[in-house]
C-alpha cells in the first residue's frame, strides 16, 4: 500500500484547501495509475514552525498500484510533485513550513526503507508530526512501520491534542 499526505492552507487553482485536496486525489490517481483505496478525514491543524500564517487542512490517502509490478517510488514522488505543481505550489517564493497551495508526502510505500537525495522513505518526519499519525491512523490501525513500531506506539509518544476535527501538537 502507498501512503500519501495531503496539506494546504492558502487557495489554488482548483479553490480553496478543500477543493485543491479533493482534486490532488483523483489526479494522483490519475497519473500514478493508482486506486484510491481510503482517505482519512480532514483535519485542521495548527502550524508548526511559522505560527503566524492560515490553519492547515490535512488528510491522509491508501493507494494502491493497478499495476503492481511496474510502480516505483519514485514514480509515484514524480507523479506527487506534478500535482503539485498543476494545483499551485510555487516553491520559488515559498517558504520553509510556510503557507502553501499543496504539499504532498509520500509517508510509506509498502515496507520500503530507502534514502536517495530526492527520496527518503518512511517520510523522514512523519513519526513527529500528529497532523500525519492521526489520519493515518484512521485509515491504518493496524499498520506497523518498516522498523517494527506499531504505528498507535509512535503516536503514543507524542504530545497533542485532538478534538473532534482540530489537531493541536
Ligand atoms: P516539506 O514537505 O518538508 O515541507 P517539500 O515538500 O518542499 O518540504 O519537500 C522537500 C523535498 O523533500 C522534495 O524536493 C523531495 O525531493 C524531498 N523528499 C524526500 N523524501 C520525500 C518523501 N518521502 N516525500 C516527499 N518528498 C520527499
Ligand atoms: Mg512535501
Amino acid at each position: 500500500m502507498i501512503y500519501v499526505a495531503l496539506g494546504a492552507n492558502i487557495a489554488g487553482p482548483a479553490g480553496p484547501p478543500e477543493a485543491t485536496i479533493a482534486a490532488a486525489l483523483k489526479r494522483i490517481a490519475q497519473r500514478g495509475g493508482l486506486t484510491l483505496e481510503r482517505a482519512s478525514r480532514m483535519y485542521r491543524t495548527e502550524p508548526q514552525h511559522v505560527r503566524a500564517q492560515p490553519w492547515f487542512l490535512n488528510q491522509v490517502a491508501a493507494f494502491r498500484p493497478v499495476d503492481n509490478a511496474t510502480t516505483t517510488p519514485e514514480d509515484v514522488l514524480n507523479v506527487l510533485q506534478a500535482v503539485e505543481m498543476e494545483l499551485g505550489r510555487d516553491r520559488s517564493w515559498e517558504i520553509r513550513f510556510g503557507p502553501r497551495a499543496l504539499d504532498l508526502d509520500l509517508l510509506l510505500f509498502d515496507q520500503v526503507r530507502m534514502q536517495t537525495p530526492r527520496l527518503t522513505l518512511p517520510h523522514p518526519r512523519m513519526r513527529d508530526r500528529a497532523f500525519v499519525l492521526v489520519p493515518l491512523l484512521d485509515i491504518a490501525p493496524e499498520l506497523v512501520l518498516p522498523d517494527g513500531t506499531r504505528l498507535s506506539e509512535a503516536l503514543a509518544g507524542l504530545q497533542y491534542r485532538v478534538h473532534n476535527d482540530v489537531i493541536r501538537q
